[in-house]
Protein backbone atom coordinates (compact mmCIF):
# COMPACT_ATOMS: atom_id res chain seq x y z
CA UNK A 1 0.00 0.00 0.00
CA UNK A 2 1.33 3.22 -1.21
CA UNK A 3 -0.26 6.12 -0.32
CA UNK A 4 1.08 9.11 -2.64
CA UNK A 5 0.23 13.47 -1.21
CA UNK A 6 -1.96 15.08 -4.17
CA UNK A 7 0.24 18.05 -3.22
CA UNK A 8 2.68 16.38 -3.86
CA UNK A 9 4.28 17.83 -7.22
CA UNK A 10 4.14 14.55 -9.77
CA UNK A 11 7.06 14.18 -12.49
CA UNK A 12 6.32 12.80 -15.87
CA UNK A 13 9.05 11.96 -18.14
CA UNK A 14 9.08 12.69 -22.22
CA UNK A 15 6.08 15.33 -20.72
CA UNK A 16 5.52 16.33 -24.90
CA UNK A 17 5.01 13.06 -26.01
CA UNK A 18 1.58 11.60 -27.41
CA UNK A 19 0.69 9.97 -24.56
CA UNK A 20 2.51 11.79 -21.93
CA UNK A 21 1.05 15.20 -23.29
CA UNK A 22 -3.00 13.07 -21.90
CA UNK A 23 -1.27 12.18 -18.24
CA UNK A 24 -0.04 15.72 -18.10
CA UNK A 25 -3.26 17.48 -19.11
CA UNK A 26 -5.19 14.83 -16.70
CA UNK A 27 -3.28 15.55 -13.98
CA UNK A 28 -3.15 19.03 -13.71
CA UNK A 29 -7.40 18.77 -14.67
CA UNK A 30 -7.00 16.94 -11.11
CA UNK A 31 -5.48 19.69 -9.49
CA UNK A 32 -2.18 17.90 -9.27
CA UNK A 33 1.22 19.74 -9.50
CA UNK A 34 3.62 18.66 -12.23
CA UNK A 35 7.03 18.38 -13.75
CA UNK A 36 7.28 17.63 -16.95
CA UNK A 37 10.58 16.61 -18.52
CA UNK A 38 11.28 17.68 -21.95
CA UNK A 39 14.87 17.47 -24.24
CA UNK A 40 14.56 21.07 -25.33
CA UNK A 41 12.41 22.98 -22.80
CA UNK A 42 13.97 25.98 -24.96
CA UNK A 43 13.32 24.63 -28.35
CA UNK A 44 9.79 26.60 -30.25
CA UNK A 45 8.30 23.84 -32.02
CA UNK A 46 6.47 21.41 -30.21
CA UNK A 47 5.49 22.33 -26.38
CA UNK A 48 2.80 24.86 -27.69
CA UNK A 49 0.56 22.38 -26.18
CA UNK A 50 2.48 22.60 -23.02
CA UNK A 51 3.22 26.06 -22.65
CA UNK A 52 -0.84 26.56 -22.87
CA UNK A 53 -1.61 24.09 -20.50
CA UNK A 54 0.82 26.00 -18.05
CA UNK A 55 -0.89 28.92 -19.02
CA UNK A 56 -4.72 27.54 -18.38
CA UNK A 57 -2.73 26.10 -15.16
CA UNK A 58 -1.16 28.68 -13.61
CA UNK A 59 1.94 27.93 -11.50
CA UNK A 60 1.11 23.74 -11.52
CA UNK A 61 3.22 23.01 -14.77
CA UNK A 62 6.64 23.52 -15.16
CA UNK A 63 9.01 22.06 -17.85
CA UNK A 64 12.71 20.95 -17.20
CA UNK A 65 15.57 19.92 -19.55
CA UNK A 66 16.56 15.98 -18.93
CA UNK A 67 17.78 13.43 -21.37
CA UNK A 68 17.64 9.70 -21.07
CA UNK A 69 21.07 9.14 -22.08
CA UNK A 70 22.44 11.42 -19.23
CA UNK A 71 22.81 9.98 -15.63
CA UNK A 72 21.41 12.43 -13.05
CA UNK A 73 19.30 14.22 -15.55
CA UNK A 74 16.09 13.44 -13.89
CA UNK A 75 17.30 13.86 -10.56
CA UNK A 76 17.25 17.79 -9.78
CA UNK A 77 13.22 17.64 -11.11
CA UNK A 78 12.37 15.06 -9.15
CA UNK A 79 13.65 16.21 -5.55
CA UNK A 80 9.99 16.67 -3.96
CA UNK A 81 7.99 14.60 -6.32
CA UNK A 82 6.21 11.16 -3.94
CA UNK A 83 5.09 10.02 -7.90
CA UNK A 84 7.19 9.86 -11.01
CA UNK A 85 5.37 8.27 -14.26
CA UNK A 86 8.26 7.53 -16.69
CA UNK A 87 6.85 7.52 -20.20
CA UNK A 88 10.06 8.44 -22.09
CA UNK A 89 11.13 5.89 -24.46
CA UNK A 90 11.38 6.02 -28.38
CA UNK A 91 8.61 4.13 -30.40
CA UNK A 92 10.26 3.73 -33.55
CA UNK A 93 8.45 1.12 -36.32
CA UNK A 94 9.74 0.06 -39.24
CA UNK A 95 13.52 -0.34 -40.22
CA UNK A 96 15.28 1.07 -37.82
CA UNK A 97 19.00 1.62 -38.56
CA UNK A 98 20.70 1.27 -35.70
CA UNK A 99 18.21 -0.70 -33.39
CA UNK A 100 20.72 -0.24 -30.49
CA UNK A 101 21.60 2.92 -30.54
CA UNK A 102 17.84 4.50 -31.64
CA UNK A 103 15.59 1.68 -29.55
CA UNK A 104 17.43 -0.39 -26.74
CA UNK A 105 20.17 2.24 -25.38
CA UNK A 106 17.65 5.14 -24.43
CA UNK A 107 14.93 2.66 -23.14
CA UNK A 108 17.27 0.72 -21.11
CA UNK A 109 19.95 3.48 -20.18
CA UNK A 110 17.12 5.80 -19.87
CA UNK A 111 15.11 3.67 -17.35
CA UNK A 112 18.30 2.73 -15.44
CA UNK A 113 18.98 6.44 -15.14
CA UNK A 114 15.42 7.86 -13.75
CA UNK A 115 15.66 4.55 -11.59
CA UNK A 116 18.85 5.90 -10.32
CA UNK A 117 17.59 9.13 -9.50
CA UNK A 118 14.94 7.52 -7.60
CA UNK A 119 17.21 5.60 -5.69
CA UNK A 120 19.07 9.20 -5.19
CA UNK A 121 15.73 11.22 -4.23
CA UNK A 122 14.31 10.58 -1.20
CA UNK A 123 10.95 11.96 -1.59
CA UNK A 124 9.73 9.04 -4.12
CA UNK A 125 7.19 6.42 -2.93
CA UNK A 126 6.30 5.05 -6.59
CA UNK A 127 7.54 4.49 -10.10
CA UNK A 128 4.71 4.38 -12.74
CA UNK A 129 6.58 2.90 -15.82
CA UNK A 130 4.74 2.80 -19.65
CA UNK A 131 5.49 -0.69 -20.61
CA UNK A 132 3.76 -2.30 -23.55
CA UNK A 133 1.44 -5.15 -24.09
CA UNK A 134 5.07 -5.99 -26.59
CA UNK A 135 6.99 -6.46 -23.30
CA UNK A 136 3.79 -9.43 -22.94
CA UNK A 137 3.94 -10.88 -26.46
CA UNK A 138 6.72 -10.99 -29.10
CA UNK A 139 4.78 -12.43 -32.11
CA UNK A 140 1.30 -13.03 -32.76
CA UNK A 141 2.46 -16.83 -32.97
CA UNK A 142 3.30 -17.26 -29.19
CA UNK A 143 -0.48 -16.95 -28.83
CA UNK A 144 -1.12 -21.06 -29.88
CA UNK A 145 -1.62 -23.08 -27.07
CA UNK A 146 -3.06 -20.00 -25.19
CA UNK A 147 -6.67 -18.49 -24.89
CA UNK A 148 -5.24 -15.01 -23.93
CA UNK A 149 -2.11 -13.04 -22.86
CA UNK A 150 -1.54 -11.94 -18.91
CA UNK A 151 0.15 -10.33 -16.68
CA UNK A 152 2.09 -13.58 -16.13
CA UNK A 153 3.59 -13.73 -19.85
CA UNK A 154 6.97 -12.26 -21.14
CA UNK A 155 8.24 -11.53 -24.71
CA UNK A 156 10.66 -14.03 -24.75
CA UNK A 157 11.31 -14.27 -28.53
CA UNK A 158 12.23 -10.66 -29.58
CA UNK A 159 15.25 -9.56 -30.03
CA UNK A 160 17.98 -6.97 -31.42
CA UNK A 161 17.25 -8.07 -35.46
CA UNK A 162 13.92 -9.37 -34.62
CA UNK A 163 11.16 -6.94 -33.19
CA UNK A 164 13.43 -4.56 -32.57
CA UNK A 165 11.09 -2.03 -30.28
CA UNK A 166 9.22 -4.97 -28.26
CA UNK A 167 12.79 -5.97 -27.25
CA UNK A 168 13.68 -2.71 -26.26
CA UNK A 169 10.76 -2.08 -24.37
CA UNK A 170 11.04 -5.57 -22.43
CA UNK A 171 14.98 -5.20 -21.83
CA UNK A 172 13.90 -2.11 -20.18
CA UNK A 173 10.85 -3.62 -17.92
CA UNK A 174 12.67 -6.53 -17.10
CA UNK A 175 15.65 -3.88 -15.74
CA UNK A 176 12.99 -2.36 -13.42
CA UNK A 177 11.91 -4.89 -11.79
CA UNK A 178 15.42 -5.77 -11.36
CA UNK A 179 16.04 -2.40 -9.94
CA UNK A 180 12.70 -2.10 -7.43
CA UNK A 181 14.01 -5.01 -5.55
CA UNK A 182 17.29 -3.74 -4.76
CA UNK A 183 15.80 -1.36 -2.39
CA UNK A 184 12.25 -1.00 -0.22
CA UNK A 185 11.26 2.82 -0.58
CA UNK A 186 9.71 3.27 -3.60
CA UNK A 187 7.48 0.62 -5.24
CA UNK A 188 6.83 0.35 -9.10
CA UNK A 189 3.32 -0.38 -10.93
CA UNK A 190 3.99 -1.14 -14.79
CA UNK A 191 1.43 -0.09 -17.39
CA UNK A 192 0.85 -2.38 -20.91
CA UNK A 193 -0.81 -0.55 -23.72
CA UNK A 194 -1.84 -2.35 -27.03
CA UNK A 195 -1.67 0.59 -30.15
CA UNK A 196 -2.27 3.72 -28.34
CA UNK A 197 -4.71 5.72 -30.60
CA UNK A 198 -6.65 8.45 -30.50
CA UNK A 199 -6.94 12.07 -30.59
CA UNK A 200 -3.22 13.90 -30.16
CA UNK A 201 -2.53 17.33 -28.15
CA UNK A 202 0.43 17.79 -30.44
CA UNK A 203 1.21 17.40 -33.76
CA UNK A 204 5.05 16.88 -33.16
CA UNK A 205 4.86 13.42 -31.90
CA UNK A 206 6.89 11.20 -33.67
CA UNK A 207 5.02 7.92 -32.35
CA UNK A 208 4.63 4.67 -34.21
CA UNK A 209 1.15 5.27 -34.13
CA UNK A 210 1.00 7.69 -36.21
CA UNK A 211 2.89 5.74 -38.58
CA UNK A 212 0.33 2.93 -38.32
CA UNK A 213 -2.64 5.12 -38.33
CA UNK A 214 -1.09 7.01 -41.66
CA UNK A 215 -1.80 3.58 -43.21
CA UNK A 216 -5.77 4.54 -43.65
CA UNK A 217 -4.40 7.62 -45.19
CA UNK A 218 -1.41 7.00 -47.65
CA UNK A 219 -3.33 3.71 -49.89
CA UNK A 220 -0.66 1.32 -48.89
CA UNK A 221 -3.53 -1.00 -47.93
CA UNK A 222 -5.65 -0.20 -50.48
CA UNK A 223 -5.34 -3.26 -52.40
CA UNK A 224 -5.37 -4.83 -49.23
CA UNK A 225 -4.72 -5.05 -45.39
CA UNK A 226 -2.58 -7.98 -43.86
CA UNK A 227 -4.69 -9.63 -41.68
CA UNK A 228 -3.17 -8.67 -38.62
CA UNK A 229 -4.63 -8.49 -34.83
CA UNK A 230 -2.89 -6.31 -32.58
CA UNK A 231 -4.09 -4.79 -29.36
CA UNK A 232 -5.85 -0.91 -29.27
CA UNK A 233 -6.39 1.31 -26.92
CA UNK A 234 -7.42 4.60 -26.54
CA UNK A 235 -4.74 7.47 -25.69
CA UNK A 236 -7.01 9.15 -22.67
CA UNK A 237 -7.74 6.23 -21.19
CA UNK A 238 -4.23 4.76 -21.24
CA UNK A 239 -3.40 8.27 -19.33
CA UNK A 240 -6.18 8.12 -16.79
CA UNK A 241 -4.52 4.39 -16.06
CA UNK A 242 -0.93 5.73 -15.43
CA UNK A 243 -2.40 7.83 -12.66
CA UNK A 244 -4.85 5.48 -11.39
CA UNK A 245 -1.60 3.51 -10.80
CA UNK A 246 0.09 6.54 -9.28
CA UNK A 247 -2.72 6.90 -6.93
CA UNK A 248 -4.32 3.79 -6.18
CA UNK A 249 -2.57 2.44 -3.02
CA UNK A 250 -3.35 -1.31 -3.74
CA UNK A 251 -2.13 -0.69 -7.37
CA UNK A 252 0.77 -3.32 -7.60
CA UNK A 253 2.30 -5.28 -10.49
CA UNK A 254 2.27 -5.44 -14.45
CA UNK A 255 -1.41 -3.98 -15.95
CA UNK A 256 -2.61 -4.65 -19.06
CA UNK A 257 -4.12 -1.58 -20.96
CA UNK A 258 -5.68 -2.75 -23.73
CA UNK A 259 -9.65 -2.38 -24.97
CA UNK A 260 -9.48 -5.22 -27.34
CA UNK A 261 -8.21 -6.46 -30.09
CA UNK A 262 -8.31 -5.30 -33.89
CA UNK A 263 -7.21 -6.62 -37.53
CA UNK A 264 -6.70 -3.82 -39.66
CA UNK A 265 -9.46 -4.80 -41.46
CA UNK A 266 -11.57 -4.42 -38.39
CA UNK A 267 -10.39 -0.74 -38.12
CA UNK A 268 -11.08 0.13 -41.91
CA UNK A 269 -14.38 -1.30 -41.51
CA UNK A 270 -15.01 1.14 -38.66
CA UNK A 271 -13.60 3.91 -40.30
CA UNK A 272 -16.04 3.19 -42.90
CA UNK A 273 -18.49 3.29 -41.05
CA UNK A 274 -17.96 6.58 -39.56
CA UNK A 275 -16.79 8.62 -42.95
CA UNK A 276 -17.70 6.19 -45.60
CA UNK A 277 -15.92 4.88 -47.91
CA UNK A 278 -12.73 6.27 -48.97
CA UNK A 279 -10.02 4.55 -51.70
CA UNK A 280 -7.56 4.41 -48.71
CA UNK A 281 -9.41 2.35 -46.18
CA UNK A 282 -9.37 -1.70 -47.74
CA UNK A 283 -12.17 -4.08 -48.09
CA UNK A 284 -10.39 -7.01 -48.13
CA UNK A 285 -7.46 -9.06 -46.73
CA UNK A 286 -4.75 -9.76 -48.70
CA UNK A 287 -3.13 -13.10 -49.47
CA UNK A 288 -0.17 -13.64 -46.85
CA UNK A 289 2.15 -14.90 -50.20
CA UNK A 290 0.88 -11.67 -51.08
CA UNK A 291 2.54 -10.01 -47.72
CA UNK A 292 5.08 -11.57 -47.02
CA UNK A 293 6.49 -11.04 -50.93
CA UNK A 294 5.57 -6.83 -50.25
CA UNK A 295 7.06 -6.87 -46.92
CA UNK A 296 10.28 -4.91 -47.57
CA UNK A 297 8.81 -2.36 -48.95
CA UNK A 298 6.87 -1.68 -46.07
CA UNK A 299 9.25 -1.62 -43.83
CA UNK A 300 8.48 -5.20 -42.63
CA UNK A 301 10.92 -8.73 -42.42
CA UNK A 302 9.33 -11.47 -44.17
CA UNK A 303 10.09 -13.08 -40.58
CA UNK A 304 7.72 -10.66 -38.87
CA UNK A 305 4.79 -11.83 -41.69
CA UNK A 306 5.21 -14.79 -41.58
CA UNK A 307 5.08 -15.10 -37.12
CA UNK A 308 2.39 -12.50 -37.13
CA UNK A 309 -0.21 -12.15 -39.56
CA UNK A 310 -2.84 -14.64 -39.86
CA UNK A 311 -2.88 -15.45 -36.44
CA UNK A 312 -5.44 -14.42 -33.59
CA UNK A 313 -4.61 -12.64 -30.38
CA UNK A 314 -6.04 -11.73 -27.43
CA UNK A 315 -5.18 -10.19 -23.82
CA UNK A 316 -6.90 -10.09 -20.69
CA UNK A 317 -7.12 -6.75 -19.14
CA UNK A 318 -9.55 -7.43 -16.06
CA UNK A 319 -7.04 -6.43 -14.37
CA UNK A 320 -6.96 -3.00 -15.39
CA UNK A 321 -10.71 -2.77 -15.29
CA UNK A 322 -10.79 -3.99 -11.36
CA UNK A 323 -8.30 -2.22 -9.45
CA UNK A 324 -7.54 1.00 -11.81
CA UNK A 325 -11.62 1.08 -12.46
CA UNK A 326 -10.66 1.70 -16.37
CA UNK A 327 -13.59 1.42 -18.47
CA UNK A 328 -12.39 1.23 -21.80
CA UNK A 329 -13.92 2.88 -24.64
CA UNK A 330 -14.12 0.82 -28.02
CA UNK A 331 -11.89 0.42 -30.41
CA UNK A 332 -14.19 1.80 -33.10
CA UNK A 333 -14.83 5.23 -31.54
CA UNK A 334 -10.78 5.71 -30.55
CA UNK A 335 -9.47 4.69 -34.20
CA UNK A 336 -12.43 6.98 -35.85
CA UNK A 337 -11.52 9.78 -32.92
CA UNK A 338 -7.85 9.33 -34.32
CA UNK A 339 -9.15 9.85 -37.71
CA UNK A 340 -11.35 13.19 -37.18
CA UNK A 341 -8.45 14.68 -35.65
CA UNK A 342 -6.00 13.78 -38.87
CA UNK A 343 -9.25 15.65 -40.76
CA UNK A 344 -9.10 18.36 -38.49
CA UNK A 345 -5.55 19.07 -38.58
CA UNK A 346 -5.75 18.78 -42.45
CA UNK A 347 -3.69 15.76 -42.83
CA UNK A 348 -6.45 14.35 -44.90
CA UNK A 349 -9.52 15.64 -46.21
CA UNK A 350 -12.83 16.31 -44.29
P1 LIG B 1 6.18 9.70 -28.37
O1 LIG B 1 5.14 10.72 -28.63
O2 LIG B 1 7.27 9.57 -29.38
O3 LIG B 1 6.80 9.90 -26.93
C1 LIG B 1 8.07 9.43 -26.57
C2 LIG B 1 8.71 10.42 -25.64
O4 LIG B 1 10.00 9.94 -25.28
C3 LIG B 1 8.89 11.79 -26.30
O5 LIG B 1 8.54 12.78 -25.38
C4 LIG B 1 10.39 11.83 -26.57
O6 LIG B 1 10.94 13.13 -26.53
C5 LIG B 1 10.91 11.01 -25.41
N1 LIG B 1 12.26 10.54 -25.69
C6 LIG B 1 12.66 9.72 -26.69
N2 LIG B 1 14.00 9.57 -26.65
C7 LIG B 1 14.44 10.32 -25.61
C8 LIG B 1 15.72 10.58 -25.07
N3 LIG B 1 16.83 10.04 -25.58
N4 LIG B 1 15.80 11.40 -23.98
C9 LIG B 1 14.69 11.97 -23.45
N5 LIG B 1 13.45 11.77 -23.94
C10 LIG B 1 13.32 10.95 -25.01
O7 LIG B 1 5.54 8.24 -28.28
P2 LIG B 1 4.33 7.70 -27.38
O8 LIG B 1 3.53 6.84 -28.27
O9 LIG B 1 3.69 8.78 -26.63
O10 LIG B 1 5.13 6.74 -26.38
C11 LIG B 1 5.23 7.02 -25.00
C12 LIG B 1 5.50 5.74 -24.26
O11 LIG B 1 4.41 4.84 -24.47
C13 LIG B 1 6.76 5.00 -24.72
O12 LIG B 1 7.36 4.43 -23.58
C14 LIG B 1 6.19 3.89 -25.62
O13 LIG B 1 7.04 2.78 -25.70
C15 LIG B 1 4.91 3.58 -24.87
N6 LIG B 1 3.88 2.91 -25.65
C16 LIG B 1 3.33 3.53 -26.74
C17 LIG B 1 2.33 2.88 -27.47
C18 LIG B 1 1.68 3.53 -28.67
O14 LIG B 1 0.97 2.82 -29.40
N7 LIG B 1 1.87 4.82 -28.90
C19 LIG B 1 1.92 1.59 -27.09
C20 LIG B 1 2.49 0.99 -25.96
C21 LIG B 1 3.47 1.66 -25.25
P3 LIG B 1 11.00 14.03 -27.86
O15 LIG B 1 9.61 14.60 -28.00
O16 LIG B 1 12.03 15.05 -27.53
O17 LIG B 1 11.38 13.13 -29.00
Amino acid sequence: MTKIDPAAPVLVTGGSGYVASWVVRYLLEDGRTVRATVRDPKKLKGLEHLHALAAEHPGRLTLHRAELMEPNSYTEPMVGCELVIHTASPFLLGKVKNPQKQLVDPALEGTRNVLASANEVGSVKRVVLTSSVVAICGDNVDMVGKDQFTEDDWNTTSTLDHQPYPFSKTVAEREAWKIVKGQDRWDLVTIHPGLVVGPSLTAASKSGTFRTMGSFTDFSLATGAPALQMGVVDVRDVARAHIAAGYTPQAHGRYITNAETMSMLDISRALRARFGWRPAFPLIEAPKPLIKLAAPVAGLTRKFVELNVGYPLKFDNSRTVKDLGIDFRPGAESVGDHFQQMIDDGIVRG
